[in-house]
């Protein structure tokens, strides 16, 4: 299994492996597309490997692994409210945890986007993450550590993805197949976050989503109010669609925000126009205009008519100018 970046994590891994001192339960988090998944089924591969050089890719519980068929890597099944992990799944898991391995020394529970694990969940996983058998692991993987209880996280080894460098990306695209010039357009757009590169390249309603997310500001940047009232109305045809374009359009104002104070650290779609924003804004504006799209979500949250958010919405974004 070949992982671009991410590399503290897997030097982690792999001084535990030689140093004899594997962890047992793993929270592994951070932002959508950078990779938490792959990273958790190397680990589960690590710990699984039949040769010296683990994980080697090359054995037979290493191509199982992959392949998703190893009967010792449990994935949770998402069986609870919003995607949550019900009562029953954990009841089962923790039986089964007391069940030695099938076919290898290891028994290996991966719990996917553990975003909305609840409280109860958690709890009654509890006594199995304190003291599991000695052949048990447990991997969590959500977009926040905070989403865990401090008993859990206390008792876990907690690691945060990260994006790679542009170049590191490129090669990856490569590798995926994905043409040069596709994979400098999305790296334009989503940098080091492979992940949603590729969703980007993938998914024409992202596309389209990050399409009108760099109109819409290009037309804050030229103070254009007749077009942005246009283009928010079309962005308003559906709620998730809209939340989606304003969470992109809140990242490129935070973008220049950061260059303001000198960091060239991009989490948004559009570089470029972070760049002319924070040319044209002050300080103060960035800072409203951040607040005016974050009021505008909890709207949308709150089921306010869309196309009164968005009017009001433009309203808001030409006084802050
Ligand atoms: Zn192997």
């Amino acid at each position: 299994m070949k992982i671009y970046g991410n590399e503290h994590l897997i030097s982690t891994f792999q001084n535990m492996l030689r140093t004899g001192r594997m962890a047992h339960s793993f929270l592994i988090y951070g932002e959508k597309g950078l990779g938490k998944k792959m990273v958790a089924g190397y680990l589960a591969q690590l710990l699984v490997c039949e040769n010296e050089e683990k994980p080697c890719g090359r054995c037979r519980a290493c191509i199982n692994a992959g392949n998703n068929t190893h009967p010792d890597i449990i994935y949770a099944e998402h069986s609870g409210k919003l995607g949550g992990f019900s009562v029953d799944t954990i009841r089962n898991i923790s039986t089964d945890a007391y069940i030695h391995p099938n076919n290898s020394n290891v028994k290996i529970y991966i719990f996917t986007d553990a975003d909305n694990i609840t409280v109860q969940a958690q709890n009654s996983l509890l006594k199995l993450i304190e003291e599991p058998p000695s052949y048990a692991y447990f991997i969590f993987t959500a977009h926040s550590k905070s989403v865990f209880l401090e008993t859990i996280i206390s008792r876990a080894v907690s690691l945060s993805v990260s994006q790679t460098d542009i170049s590191t990306a490129l090669t990856a695209l490569n590798d995926y197949g994905i043409t040069e010039e596709q994979a400098n357009d999305a790296v334009g757009c989503f940098g080091g976050n492979i992940g949603m590169c590729l969703d980007y390249i993938n998914q024409d309603e992202l596309k389209n989503a990050v399409q009108l997310t760099k109109r819409i500001t290009d037309c804050i940047i030229n103070r254009d109010e007749y077009s942005l009232l246009y283009a928010l109305t079309e962005a308003a045809s559906e709620k998730a669609f809209l939340k989606n374009i304003l969470s992109m359009l809140d990242r490129i104002i935070r973008d220049s925000l950061a260059l303001k104070y000198q960091e060239e650290s991009f989490i948004g779609c559009y570089r470029g126009g972070a760049l002319k924003l924070s040319e044209t804004l002050t300080v103060r504006s960035c800072g409203n205009l951040h607040r005016c799209v974050t009021d505008s979500y909890k709207l949308i949250d709150r089921n306010v008519n869309l196309k009164l958010v968005v009017s009001s919405l433009c309203g808001g974004i030409m006084n802050c100018r």
